[in-house]
């Protein structure tokens, strides 16, 4: 399967790590659109929230506890966004489940 999130779980690509757990990773997004943007994706290859199935709910869980916690961590105080983009016009590019970090500037309402 030609994934490039599997593949950075794998570690045959390059990514920048910020917390890596037994089924959880969070890493730096290659294209940031805001000063601290991090993606946080199970290890396992979900295709996406849509796909999310009834044994898949733990790790969604823990996901969403790591992004919590990193946005502790890397002192959001001022606030931040979690994004799951879900689909072609949910706007979704890589078809492993991810949820985006976004924080460090005013986040827009809607969103485009
Ligand atoms: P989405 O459009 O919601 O599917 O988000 C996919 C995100 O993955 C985009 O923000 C991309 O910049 C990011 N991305 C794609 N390839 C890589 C990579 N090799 N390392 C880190 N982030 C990536
Ligand atoms: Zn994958």
């Amino acid at each position: 399967m030609d994934c490039v999130f599997c593949g950075i779980v794998a570690g045959r690509v390059p990514s920048t790590t910020v917390r890596d757990e037994d089924d959880v990773l969070a890493f730096r997004d290659i294209r940031p659109v805001a000063p601290t943007h991090v993606l946080i994706i199970p290890k396992r290859h979900i295709p996406s929230l849509a796909d999310v199935g009834p044994d898949d709910w733990p790790v969604v869980f823990r996901a969403l506890r790591v992004a919590k916690e990193l946005a502790e961590s890397l002192n959001l105080r001022a606030g931040y966004r979690i994004v799951a983009n879900v689909g072609p016009e949910g706007g979704q590019t890589v078809g492993h489940l991810h949820w985006h970090l976004l924080a460090g500037r005013p986040m827009g309402w809607p969103p485009g």
